[in-house]
């Protein structure tokens, strides 16, 4: 994912200016940590295993403290949801998850419900129970050869097994004692920001939390923002571009992280079927959401589906949203983005 400058109208030329700047912030600023300037201020930051770039209007009240915030908030939320830090509370919930409904703390229920509800609705593409086969492949990183099918298989529970979640307690099925929100969480912590920036008087953002883009607000000089999807095979190019008043594009795609294991790459989403990279043809998905939790999870689970299946999904009516499918072949988008997703020619 990238916002890029796409200046082929004047509308789109002015969403240029203010977000190509941005990726050249996302250089500078890592150098420098938060600052202003004139029109926005910015900043950028990893956390969350992921490069972080904030950009709001630089007359929002404190705008430097606004933004120094943005980042405790980040941090924050990824001392909830990161199951490899031990202090975080999803660490907690996975000691005490044995087999018995578990009490989920508060802060953890929107998304631990939201992760069980698109578990069960991708019927297990998008799975939480795959954290043992990714330490497999964390392992595996570090050796030269990739992990075996049957060692993963083992660790995998039965595929029309789900999560049970009622009434703020998790039960988990047999054989799976822990789980993993790496597929949802930077979505729910790119919400909760852009919760904050929204109370704190922000007239308009944009945010980029790795592959998950979020806009709010007015844009100077009017029209929508402009967002390009990227080309999974050049960062440089895009396949089209999407344009957007407000709400959050969140990407998965196999070219976005990956493990190289023995000279070989093997990308992070994960097949619950056989713990092995998904296949599913697509290249890349993005998902375009008013809610950022779900467009997070959405776009996980409509990658391991593949685009037939993820039509099913989308006409199914369960969840409102749109999405954009790259495949080798090309690049399509779901009906509800006529006249909003311009193709590259
Ligand atoms: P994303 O980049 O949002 O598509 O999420 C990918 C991350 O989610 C991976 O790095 C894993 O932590 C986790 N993950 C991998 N495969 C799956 C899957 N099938 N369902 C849910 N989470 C997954
Ligand atoms: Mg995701």
């Amino acid at each position: 994912m990238t916002i890029r400058d796409r200046s082929r109208t004047a509308k789109q030329g002015q969403a240029a200016v203010i977000l190509a700047a941005s990726v050249i912030l996302s250089v500078a600023m890592l150098l420098s940590g938060c600052s202003g300037e004139a029109r926005y201020a910015a900043c950028s930051f990893i956390s969350m295993d992921t490069l972080v770039e904030i950009k709001i209007d630089a007359a929002t009240p404190d705008a430097e403290a606004v933004l120094k915030r943005c980042r405790g908030i980040t941090e924050e939320q990824r001392l909830l949801y990161d199951a490899d830090d031990p202090a975080s509370a999803l660490s907690a919930l996975n000691a005490v998850l044995d087999g018995k409904a578990a009490a989920v703390p508060a802060d953890l229920e929107k998304v631990i419900a939201a992760a069980a509800g698109v578990q069960r609705d991708s019927r297990g593409a998008f799975s939480i129970f795959l954290r043992d086969v990714i330490l497999k492949w964390k392992s595996a990183g570090t050796s030269d050869t990739p992990p075996e099918r049957e060692e993963l298989a083992e660790l995998l529970p039965d595929p029309s097994s789900y999560a049970e979640y009622v009434h703020g307690a998790l039960t988990l099925p047999a054989g799976c004692r822990r789980i993993d929100l790496g597929g949802i969480a930077k979505g729910a912590a790119e919400e909760s920001v852009v919760e904050y920036l929204k109370a704190a008087g922000a007239s308009y953002g944009i945010l980029s939390f790795g592959g998950n883009i979020a806009v709010f607000g007015e844009k100077p000089g009017g029209g929508g923002f402009v967002i390009g999807i990227r080309d999974p095979d050049d960062g440089r190019k895009t396949v089209g571009t999407v344009e957007l008043d407000s709400g959050y594009v969140s990407v998965s795609g196999d070219y976005e992280r990956y493990y190289e294991i023995g000279g070989e790459r093997y990308h992070h989403i994960l097949d619950p079927a056989d713990g092995y990279p998904a296949e599913s043809g697509l290249r890349s998905v993005a998902v375009i959401a008013s809610d950022g939790t779900l467009a997070d999870a959405l776009s996980t689970a409509l990658f391991v589906m593949g685009k037939e299946r993820a039509l099913e999904l989308y006409e199914s009516g369960k969840y409102e949203f749109e999405a954009v499918f790259v495949t080798d072949g090309g690049v399509s988008a779901t009906p509800g983005l006529e006249g909003r997703f311009e193709p590259s020619r």
